[in-house]
């Protein structure tokens, strides 16, 4: 029985295509597709599956092109052909092939962040060049980078969901901001909260026209933190229209969301299949490896040399989303600034050192009181009383702070141990320590020491 190579057929069809058809359609329309299967049905006919990357590629091929095919397919084999139309997406590689046709642009071309900013909504900040990979985020990264090849074509749509501060938004608006590199003239990013609150206006002052030409002409859409159209029915009604256009034009959409699509209440059924139809993949909390790089790229990022070790011992010590990280980092940082020193063990040691035992040791608030006392070789009632001795002021004040914020004691609790009638007293004292507390090195070697003894 007679076969034909698929490839070679579909070669062969679009060779004799080419030469009949106006080479933009051709392009854009017919050469991303490929024949899917060639079935015999008798002697005569044979069924051909030409399988078609999106919905609208399958439209208008059904609308415009489909007797044209049909007949290069009949004169390349010989035979009466069926033709049936999928929409199914090919491999890696050949894939490839298409994308190159379908966009005049090949090669990324970097992008000055002030025409990133316009219109566009991507955080320039944000890009692949500073986003660190590793276990907890390497399939949402490769997700990413696959629809910058192929905008459109693959996962689409795609949906990433995390916890807080693992990079959802950076991942997302780094992809953005690759495609507009790309060529993509017309990239958009919104969180669905803006979303909301425009449609909402436009709906009010009558211009929805207005608001679904701006989001249904879009090349590609990324909405963050998707989960905020819960409950919001016009929404969610409105968002489903733009994104059936988008999907059907073959246009790429990302979204973000704290939860998997299924886990998001007080929303469309016929979203949430939606947000399935493409790739979902989660981001999860970095794991050491991924922290110590983390704190690396951002001190690259800001020109910091921290001392050998300080970085290891950070990564060591905190369990937590890339955005704490890059917090607490911050915060040590500028505590070594105002040492005037270089980022440090020690300084990593005195600052997490110490909270990390501050939740394991159960230790009573007289005691508290006590040790300051002791170590400002003050009497106990000396600093519950009502002396205004600078040195006693301070050693009272230090105790304060700790009782409120090590201790976790209620303003109202604090204030009564410390013989104090009215608990606003007790704040304007925690607020000072803590606004002093990096400014001033002796207040800080001062806590800091209480703080050693506390838990020794
Ligand atoms: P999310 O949207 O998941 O809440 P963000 O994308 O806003 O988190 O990230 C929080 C912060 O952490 C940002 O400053 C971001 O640059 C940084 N960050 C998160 N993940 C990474 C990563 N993999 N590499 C570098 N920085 C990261
Ligand atoms: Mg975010």
């Amino acid at each position: 029985m007679a076969m034909w190579d698929k490839e070679n057929l579909w070669r062969s069809v679009v060779g004799e295509l080419e030469v009949s058809m106006s080479g933009a359609s051709f392009n854009s329309w017919v050469r991303p597709c490929y024949i899917e299967s060639i079935a015999e049905i008798d002697g005569e006919r044979v069924l051909i599956e030409l399988a078609c990357p999106t919905g609208y590629h399958h439209q208008t091929i059904d609308n415009k092109y489909y007797s044209q095919v049909k007949r290069a397919m009949e004169s390349q084999t010989g035979k009466r052909v069926e033709l049936a139309l999928i929409v199914r997406q090919r491999e890696m590689e050949v894939e490839k092939v298409v994308v190159d046709n379908l966009f005049a642009q090949k090669t990324l071309e970097p992008i000055d962040d002030r025409e990133i900013l316009m219109n566009t909504g991507i955080n320039p900040k944000f890009s692949f060049d500073n986003f660190v990979v590793g276990g907890s985020n390497n399939l949402a990264y490769a997700a990413s980078k696959g629809i910058v090849d192929m905008p459109g074509l693959r996962h689409n749509p795609l949906f990433i969901f995390g916890g807080v501060g693992v990079g959802k938004t950076h991942l997302m608006h780094a992809v953005g901001r690759a495609l507009m590199e790309r060529g993509l003239k017309n990239v958009k990013a919104v969180t669905s909260e803006q979303f909301t609150n425009e449609f909402i206006s436009t709906m009010r002052s009558k211009t929805v026209e207005s608001f679904k030409k701006r989001y249904r002409n879009v090349d590609a859409l990324l909405i963050d933190d998707i989960q905020f159209i819960s409950g919001k029915e016009s929404t969610q009604e409105e968002f489903f229209h733009t994104f059936n256009e988008l999907y059907l034009k073959g246009k790429q959409i990302i979204m973000t969301s704290d939860r998997k699509p299924q886990e998001i209440e007080g929303i469309e059924a016929r979203l949430v299949s939606r947000f399935l139809g493409g790739l979902t993949v989660d981001i999860g909390l970095p794991d050491f490896e991924m922290r110590l790089a983390i704190l690396k790229q951002k001190c690259a990022e800001i020109k910091v040399e921290p001392e050998e070790g300080a970085l290891d011992l950070i990564a060591t010590n905190v369990n937590t989303n890339s955005r704490e990280i890059e917090g607490l980092l911050m915060r040590l940082i500028n505590l070594a600034a105002v040492k005037g020193t270089r980022l440090s063990k020690q300084i990593v040691e005195e600052e997490l050192g110490v909270r990390a035992t501050a939740t394991d040791k159960k230790l009573r608030p007289q005691e508290v009181i006590s040790l300051i006392a002791k170590q400002f070789e003050f009497k106990n009632k000396d600093i519950v009383g009502s002396s205004r001795k600078a040195e006693l002021v301070r050693a009272r004040h230090i105790a304060m702070y700790i009782l409120r914020e090590e201790m976790g004691l209620t303003l109202q609790q604090v204030a009564r141990l410390m013989g104090r009638s009215d608990h606003t007293t007790v704040l304007h004292a925690v607020d000072k320590v803590s606004r002093e507390f990096m400014i001033n090195q002796e207040l800080r070697e001062q806590v800091m020491k209480v703080k050693q003894e506390l838990y020794h």
